[in-house]
């Protein structure tokens, strides 16, 4: 047998895994036809669901190589404790991204107050789970929300992962609201710095990504659920400009395949710049590896093996094994290496 490619484990900064139970059903024509699928299927989650059904995804990505998951949860405290445990069972580290909810959604989704939302992030971290601020997004929270939460996450050192820029309705609320772009709205409200992360920034304009750039800090961009949802296209050229950190997510999990998110981000740089090699091989990788584990706060995650005799590499020289893997291999190629960390 060909000796395999050791690497180390994608890290998925973005998933909402129980969303993994709308793979395949048609839930309407638009973004927000398609919310409120999500948010019914929401409804439906209990605690046990959540331990066994997330068990099943965590385990359906660590098979394609993710060794650690960002979840992004807004379900409630006993299920998060579920999935905190349905994620070791699986062999993937976990960071909980407790969602602040103020407004919108789903009633299950919502805090009080923010004052219930930092006791709550606080009951987490005091049992011991790795645990990140997000405040949902600009639609479901208001300023002073945004105001603590980013105070909370500075001074404890927390990730702050925030959705930001998905939608162009979103952009034109924030407007009303508050005068302000999303993203220039969290600079505003000290929730930009080199622990935040952007999830999406499709609709950002120049000056919001000039300060993600100036603060230092990320996007996780999740192209397979952005071109399910039809969100639009990521601004890749002007991040890379901008040498902006990119990480990835499944986010909705209509597609588990670091490979594929991998692959999709480049091709589309490619297709919107005209050129070829726009991010290289290495870079690529770590994308999908340290700049979600730092995005994550993650010091270590597994490594995963890669199946050098699989027939996707058939023939490939051995030097160009990484950039066969990212343009032409899918997660088939992963072997289910040892669960240590
Ligand atoms: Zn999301």
């Amino acid at each position: 047998m060909a000796d395999p490619l050791v690497l180390p484990g994608f890290v998925n900064a973005h998933s909402h895994t129980f969303q993994r139970a709308l793979r395949g059903r048609r839930t309407g024509g638009d973004f927000w036809a398609w919310r409120e699928a999500m948010i019914a299927e929401a409804e439906r989650q209990t605690p046990e669901t959540v331990r066994r059904e997330y068990a099943e995804t965590y385990d359906e990505m660590r098979a394609a190589g993710y060794t650690a998951v960002g979840e992004f949860h807004y379900l409630g405290l006993p299920e998060g404790r579920a999935a905190a445990e349905a994620a070791g069972d699986a062999g993937v580290e976990i960071t909980l991204l407790l969602t602040a909810y103020a407004r919108g959604g789903s009633a299950r989704f919502r805090q009080a107050s923010v004052g219930d939302y930092l006791e709550q992030v606080e009951t987490l971290r005091a049992e011991g789970l790795r645990v990140g601020c997000a405040p949902h997004s600009v639609r479901a929270c208001p300023r002073d929300w945004f105001e603590e939460i980013g105070r909370l996450a500075s001074e404890a050192e927390l990730p702050l992962h925030v959705h930001a820029n998905e939608q162009p309705r979103e952009v034109e609320e924030c407007l009303a609201e508050h005068g302000l772009r999303p993203i220039e709205l969290l600079a505003e409200t000290g929730c930009l710095g080199p622990r935040t992360t952007v999830v999406h920034a499709t609709h950002a304009d120049d000056r919001e990504l000039d300060l993600l750039a100036a603060h230092g800090a990320r996007v996780c961009l999740c192209p397979t659920t952005e071109g399910n949802l039809g969100d639009g296209f990521a601004p890749l050229m002007r991040l890379r400009e901008r040498g902006v950190g990119i990480c990835i997510g499944s986010d909705s999990n209509v597609r588990i395949d670091p490979l594929e998110e991998l692959r999709e981000l480049e091709t589309t740089a490619r297709r919107e710049s005209g050129r070829r090699e726009v991010f290289d091989t290495e870079t690529l990788l770590c994308f999908g590896a340290d700049e979600g584990a730092a995005s994550l706060g993650l010091e270590r995650w597994p490594e995963i093996e890669i199946d050098t005799g699989h027939r996707s590499l058939r023939g490939v020289e051995p030097g160009d094994l990484l950039d066969a893997l990212i343009l032409g291999c899918s997660a088939e190629v992963v072997r289910n290496a040892s669960t240590e960390a």
